[in-house]
């Protein structure tokens, strides 16, 4: 059984084609600058040559259609016709409270995805566009949505529900949902088959930090409370996203800098976290790099963020009553050593101990505490994709 996997932004377009006999990617590849100027697909066939298409893409319609004839093409291609495509797992970002769970897709399911764009506005619409598309072109394949915020849906309500007016949750569903849920939820099981020991026998706090950063306490298998909440701007400090602040700041910022709503949401979202207090870049190689050159900023970023990192580590140890495994996973999570060293520091005496020597690694699948540490530390490269096409099949 092959499977496409598909993952829609507002002007990109990611996929994978997994044999799932095997999990192997049979190819893979980014549709780039939809309905903008020098839209292009980085088409990725496995065991050949990337090839890169420039075509004007109007919408994600087109962008899907160049996809699959890139897929079916007899030169860079991965499968002779589209009839081996079997079925399309989708990530949406958003479920809300309705889905706990990957579902197949219908008309019902269609309208609950669309009854959560205004919990998600910049990420469901293109989600949404992505299914579409795909339905256009391939009636008849089997589609499956699976969603960020599914994981989470396991956490109690002491977790979910923020100190505010509780009619508030009731009419708009104001609550902590949780984001990368997919993510989590990978290598937490990944975790536990590296450790031999059965998931729901474990604590594990896994830290996904990448350019949007979270970190999830499971507890039995399930998510007890997670950095992320009603939007992925909550929690920890981030390439460009505040997380965690006084929300009294919004307000008084708003009135002495003038800004409106909008003005408001971009300051937080796009110009705050380690970009915002380095003024360097959002990009952690960047501000690494500056910080070595004696920036101060740049070293007070990275300072702030692996303070929040370890701040979580301690709430989520604490609210389990102890910790077995630490997961550092995404493009900072599993590239950046000196990351999580200095997350790690301090927390000895909760029994983790890092070493230092297995930890110099990037990219790869490892223990990096030392042997006698009490709490296992591991890296684990994330893979959504995979746990996308996993959950895909055994709906389909
Ligand atoms: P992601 O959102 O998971 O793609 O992660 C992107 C972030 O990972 C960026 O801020 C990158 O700077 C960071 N990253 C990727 N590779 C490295 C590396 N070798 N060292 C430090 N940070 C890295």
């Amino acid at each position: 059984m092959n499977i496409l996997v598909i993952n829609c932004g507002s002007s990109s377009l990611k996929y994978q084609l997994i044999d799932m006999s095997n999990e192997e990617v049979l190819a893979k590849g980014l549709s780039e600058r939809i309905g903008i100027e020098g839209s292009r697909v980085k088409h990725k066939p496995a065991g050949k040559e990337a090839v890169v298409i420039e075509k004007p893409m109007e919408d994600h319609k087109v962008a899907l259609e160049i996809v699959l004839n890139a897929l079916v093409d007899p030169n860079h291609g991965a499968i002779k016709s589209m009839d081996e495509i079997n079925a399309v797992g989708h990530r949406v970002v958003h479920g809300g409270e309705k889905f706990a769970n990957s579902v197949k897709i219908d008309e019902d399911v269609m309208n609950a995805v669309k009854d959560c764009i205004e919990l998600a506005p910049l990420h469901n619409p293109p989600n949404i566009m992505g299914i579409e598309a795909c339905k256009e072109l391939m009636p008849n394949v089997p589609m499956v949505g699976v969603f960020d915020t599914a994981f989470h849906q396991t956490m109690p309500e002491s977790s979910y529900i923020y100190p505010l007016p509780y009619e508030l949750y009731e009419k708009h569903g104001i609550r902590r949902y949780g984001f990368h849920g997919t993510s989590h939820k990978y290598v937490a099981n990944r975790a536990s088959e590296m450790l031999n020991k059965d998931l729901k026998d474990l604590k594990v706090i896994t830290c996904h930090l990448g350019n949007g950063a979270s970190v999830a306490a499971i507890d039995n298998g399930k998510v007890i409370d997670t950095s992320m909440g009603l939007t992925p701007l909550e929690g920890l400090a981030m390439g460009t996203r505040s997380g965690d602040i006084d929300p009294a700041i919004v307000t008084f910022i708003m009135d002495k800098e003038g800004l409106d709503i909008d003005g408001a949401n971009k300051l937080l979202n796009k110009k705050s976290g380690v970009l915002g207090i380095s003024g360097v870049s959002s990009d952690f190689r960047d501000i690494e790099e500056a910080a070595e050159k004696g920036n101060k900023r740049a070293k007070l970023a990275l300072d702030v963020f692996g303070n929040r990192v370890r701040k979580y580590i301690g709430a989520y140890a604490a609210m389990m009553g102890g910790v077995d495994a630490i997961v550092f996973t995404a493009g900072l999570g599993e590239n950046s050593p000196e990351t999580r060293e200095d997350v790690c520091k301090g927390l000895e005496f909760i029994g983790i101990e890092i070493d230092t020597e297995k930890n110099n690694v990037r990219g790869k699948e490892t223990v990096v505490s030392k042997d006698n540490s009490k709490v296992e530390v591991l890296v684990i490269p994330t893979n959504e994709e995979l746990m996308i096409a996993r959950d895909t099949k055994k709906l389909v």
